[in-house]
């Protein structure tokens, strides 16, 4: 099951300014590569960043209070390929690195900004480091799989995962997703959680 996580995020506490910012500086120095592919352009994270507002007006959360900034950097990352940074409401998005290709099959950086996109979600929703308490039963029906099973810090990947899938399910970023084929069957479930939850958050039921 944890084959479904798709990269691992460094986990960063959004309320510690000075450690992000030695984070930051860490991440210029030891993670920023020559570029190993293009970066999505302007005109791919626009066109992302519109399936996904068409869909759940996504915005209304996640730009709330603070809008959220996409760097495109033209660079690759030496160990995942894109990251967020959720106090600073903020996603560096750079060049695939086909190094972190499992079976030499290279993730579409649309899909990843989408995955990008549910953490800084769920750092709204609840808090970084883990889900809502909403998400477990949609986890255990969609992914025929006990909570249990799961370790705490998986969470957040998984969440950023079904939102991916959810944001993408009947739009063109279908094809961008390497999950949605294996989990087929609960994608309506999963669209259907973010509807509630992204809707729950705009109508202020959920304290941002
Ligand atoms: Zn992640």
């Amino acid at each position: 099951m944890l084959g479904i996580i798709a990269m691992f995020c460094l986990i960063v506490d959004r309320l510690d300014f000075t450690k992000n910012i030695e984070m930051l500086i860490e991440f210029f120095d030891s993670q920023l590569i020559e570029p190993q592919a293009p970066t999505l352009d302007k005109q791919g994270i626009e066109e992302t960043l519109k399936i996904i507002e068409d869909k759940f007006d996504l915005s209304k959360v996640v730009s709330n209070p603070v809008p959220v900034f996409i760097f495109p950097l033209n660079y690759s990352q030496r160990n995942v390929n894109m990251h967020n940074w959720p106090y600073i409401n903020s996603i560096t998005c750079t060049a695939i690195n086909p190094a972190l290709a499992e079976e030499n099959e290279l993730p579409d950086d649309q899909y990843i900004l989408t995955h990008e996109l549910g953490h800084l979600l769920v750092a709204k929703l609840s808090d970084y480091n883990t889900v809502p308490e909403s998400f477990y039963p949609i986890f255990e029906k969609g992914f025929h799989n006990k909570r249990e099973n799961v370790e705490a810090e998986y969470w957040p990947e998984l969440f950023a995962d079904t939102f991916s899938m959810a944001a993408a399910y009947n739009t063109e970023l279908a094809n961008t997703n390497p999950f949605m084929q294996k989990l087929f069957p609960s994608l309506s479930l999963f669209e259907q959680y973010f509807y509630n939850i992204i809707d729950e958050a705009k109508s202020d039921k959920i304290s941002l």
